[in-house]
């Protein structure tokens, strides 16, 4: 009986120690750093073997691509853009070139509901303020006079950007993040990274095997509204590609009962306002995800759904 039961716990000490040998071995690699960038939280998860260096260059990149963009930076491409009279020709960066060409091209796709020109309407929205308050009608309809007809012109021989009015300004807070997600994401296949998921505030990408789930597939939470974050109204199942959601919860301020967001209508340089409080899109490059999710949330639900569709990308409405 004393040596059945020593084979007993020999032969469950191997099940054991075979058990979590295997285990370890099965395990990815996983690399994941997160920065703040572009005012939000940037995560970078790679799941192969010394992906460490991949995931650094992603952020040097990011950070490059942030700088360049950041309308509140003086030393930025867009100020420098922003600053020029009509007519002088910017140099620019070519990561630049390639944002504002995509966001004219979906300009032109959203009958103008997409217009990076949007800034001096855009700008006079202060929702970083303690107790902001609406601008003015007369604010707003001045703004308006230096928007939709910027004549923003890009040279892409040249690498320059000019525009005909020296009031205009460009605002790249609805495309730029969606150009940093491609941007990560080729970086990281270059380096030969396996598999990744890539979140840059509400701009999510993906690809390869989702070492996580059974079927290798990844599962996107579609935050609820106002909810606390990480509340799911749904999810959205992928092989690769990217999920981006533009929602009035995640930038707005209240005043006197009335809540204003982000997401202006170029025609009104006021809040769109529609029955929904989101829109996520589902491409496969984020930033026509980006600028798509923006355009639509100001077109409305039947427009927005056949410009998504026109351009081979699913939209959720919430
Ligand atoms: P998103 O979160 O991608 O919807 O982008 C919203 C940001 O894009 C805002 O914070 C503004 O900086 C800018 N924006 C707002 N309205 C528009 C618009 N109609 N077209 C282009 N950019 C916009
Ligand atoms: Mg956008």
């Amino acid at each position: 009986m004393k040596k059945l039961k020593a084979i007993f716990l020999i032969l469950l000490i191997f099940t054991l120690i075979f058990g979590l040998a295997y285990r370890a071995f099965d395990r990815v690699s996983k690399t994941e750093s997160t920065e703040f960038l572009f005012d939000t939280y940037c995560t970078v998860t790679a799941y192969s073997k010394d992906a460490d260096a991949a995931v650094s260059a992603v952020f040097d990149e990011l950070s490059r691509i942030h700088s360049l963009t950041n309308f509140f930076d003086e030393n930025s491409d867009v100020s420098k853009i922003n600053r020029a009279a009509n007519g002088e020709k910017v140099k620019v960066d070519p990561c630049v070139i390639n944002i504002i060409s995509k966001a004219q091209e979906i300009k032109l796709a959203s009958d103008g509901a997409f217009d990076i020109s949007i800034a001096p309407a855009s700008m006079l929205w202060k929702f970083d303020e303690n107790a902001p308050t609406p601008p003015t009608d007369e604010q707003i309809n001045q703004a308006l006079l230096s928007v939709g007809n910027s004549g923003l012109t890009v040279d892409v021989a040249e690498m320059t950007v000019s525009k005909v009015l020296d009031t205009a300004m460009i605002d790249l807070g609805g495309v730029a993040k969606g150009y940093a997600g491609d941007v990560a994401l080729k970086i990281l296949r270059e380096y030969g990274v396996e598999a990744a998921i890539v979140d840059l505030g509400g701009n999510i990408l993906c690809y390869g095997k989702n070492p996580n789930s059974k079927d290798g597939k990844w599962r996107i939470g579609l935050q609820k509204p106002f909810a606390p974050t990480g509340e799911y109204s749904n999810t959205v199942q992928l092989t690769e590609g990217a999920v981006v959601t533009s929602g009035t919860y995640q930038r707005y301020f209240e005043h006197e009962g009335e809540v204003y967001h982000h997401i202006i209508d170029p025609k009104t340089g006021r809040p769109a306002r529609q029955s929904y409080q989101s829109v996520t899109v589902v491409a496969e490059s984020s930033m026509e995800a980006d600028c798509l999710a923006t355009a639509v949330y100001v077109l409305g639900r039947e427009q927005g759904e056949t410009l998504a569709r026109s351009r081979g990308a699913e939209v959720y409405f919430k």
